[in-house]
């Protein structure tokens, strides 16, 4: 009754917007209503060093939600080039070739994000400051920046406004979220500014591991950041229709031809010598020891779930960034570092999933067979439902639409705040996990005595905040404190 389905396009964009407004069951289509009829207005002061940058962030960000998108090319001196408006029309129609961007002035009653320092203009400005953001909602002056913004600082700048769009256009219930009215962050600081002017990034001996939602991300950053150097990533899936939402790179046509992820964040670093692996962290151990592949000094860890996050500390790198999304909705953010002598991954997650996997689970309740489940992205279908009892058809109906691997919170099978492998993820979320793990990339390689390792951990649905950040301590009964010699020696046969 009252279901709608909603098309594969943007369900995992709704799905994470259904969950932080607090709906369940077949509210979801009305809630797609909401998003559709909403108007977005896009403007920018190309004055601010970095908001170009900025901009192609916030467009493609934007054009993931279902909204009504408009941008305003600005006039006299101030007028977009044509180049840039072309680009950013092209953008907008890799991710959705049937939703325009419109280019023009401001439609009656849109919301409007600015990229910009005059707070007055808009419902929200921010700008990049450095490697950091500034947002500002109307009323609240804006700080002199303290340094040309970085591509890192324009990422985050785009990742926070597009939350704050977020926020207006899901119709989030009161004290489920805080509007930003006057924030400035640095991720590599964790802190409201950043003394050191942003310096060219050179990465080595480093490894990505997975080139999903987050990967990407950090792909993007990295590509805004002109970094040069080399670069490992490892994943071993390919680019699908779901992945265009929640994805940081990465076209419709991309999709249709099932391009392997880790080809994606090849093409989008021509600067820095990507050595692809596409297959699993296994894999990529095994060449590591085959001495195909340097050992990597440092990781940046992208991955959703707990087994994948065991293996990627058997590499035992020096250090590993490993960033994650999580929470009810899936908009919680985190950063874990790790080192080989703890703590470890097995001391932030200790417990590897035991009993009936969440597949069985989903399996059980619904009737559907594990393989359907295992792809996890493709949404449910009339076809799914076809051989279910009338009880599991009945269960399972009010989700059509939406992506199978959403089915175990959606129907209760899970705790709100349980551990879950699977999360929906929005790409500004995942884009701020990633500005964290660069962050931190960027602050560790300034010094090496950063002091204690961090655990960082914010809802995007409220904002980053000064008690974010914590230091961690090894697990005393945890394998990298009861096995240290046999880790080191690993390490010593890998350096
Ligand atoms: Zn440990």
């Amino acid at each position: 009754m009252g279901t709608v389905s909603v098309s594969s396009d943007y369900s995992r964009s709704l799905l994470v917007a259904s969950a932080a407004a607090g709906d369940t069951g077949d509210a979801g289509g009305s809630l797609r209503a909401r998003i559709e009829a909403s108007r977005v207005h896009v403007s920018i002061d190309p004055a601010v060093p970095g908001s170009a940058t900025a901009l192609e962030v916030l467009v493609a960000d934007l054009r993931r939600l279902p909204v009504q998108l408009s941008l305003d090319p600005g006039h006299g001196a101030n007028r977009l080039g044509h180049d840039l408006v072309d680009r950013l029309q092209d953008l907008a129609t890799g991710i959705d070739p049937d939703r325009p961007l419109t280019i023009g002035g401001m439609p009656p009653s849109a919301f409007h994000a600015r990229l910009g320092l005059d707070h007055s203009e808009a419902d929200v400005t921010g700008a990049p400051d450095g490697h950091g953001a500034s947002i500002r909602r109307t009323g609240h002056a804006f700080r002199s920046l303290r340094h040309r913004g970085s591509g890192l600082g324009a990422m985050l700048t785009a990742a926070l406004l597009t939350g704050e769009v977020f926020k207006s256009v899901t119709g989030l219930k009161p004290g489920t979220y805080r509007q930003i009215t006057s924030l400035d962050f640095c991720p590599v600081t964790l802190t409201g500014s950043d003394s050191v002017a942003p310096a060219p990034v050179h990465v080595e001996r480093l490894a990505l591991a997975g080139a999903g939602a987050i990967g990407t991300a950090v792909a993007l950053i990295l590509s805004m950041l002109e970094a040069t150097g080399e670069l490992i990533v490892v994943d071993k899936e390919v680019f699908e229709p779901p992945n265009v939402m929640t994805y940081s790179l990465g076209t419709t046509h991309d999709a249709a031809r099932a391009v392997p992820k880790v080809d994606l964040v090849k093409a989008a670093l021509p600067l820095i010598d990507v050595s692809a692996v596409h297959g699993t962290i296994d894999d990529l151990i095994a060449r590591i020891d085959a001495r195909q592949l340097e050992m990597p000094a440092s990781v940046l860890g992208a991955l959703d779930n707990i087994a994948a996050r065991h293996d990627m500390q058997r590499i035992y790198p020096d250090l590993i960034l490993d960033g994650g999304t999580g929470g009810r909705a899936g908009t919680t953010v985190s950063l874990h570092e790790a080192r080989p002598t703890g703590p470890c991954m097995r001391c932030y997650f200790p417990n590897a999933p035991t009993g009936p996997s969440l597949e069985q689970r989903i399996h059980e309740a619904t009737g559907l067979p594990l393989p359907r489940i295992a792809r996890g992205d493709d949404p449910l279908t009339e076809d799914d439902l076809r051989g279910r009892s009338p009880d599991e058809r009945r269960r399972l109906r009010p989700h059509l639409g939406r992506p199978v691997c959403g089915l175990a919170r959606l129907i209760g099978l899970t705790a709100d705040d349980g551990p879950v492998d699977f999360r929906p993820s929005a790409a500004f979320v995942a884009q701020q996990v990633a500005s964290l793990m660069i962050g931190a990339l960027i602050a560790r390689s300034r010094t090496t005595n950063l002091g204690t390792t961090r655990q960082v951990e914010y809802d995007t649905l409220y904002g980053p905040h000064p008690d974010m950040v914590d230091g961690r301590r090894p697990h005393a009964g945890c394998y990298c404190q009861t096995s240290a010699s046999v880790i080191e020696a690993v390490r010593q046969q890998r350096a």
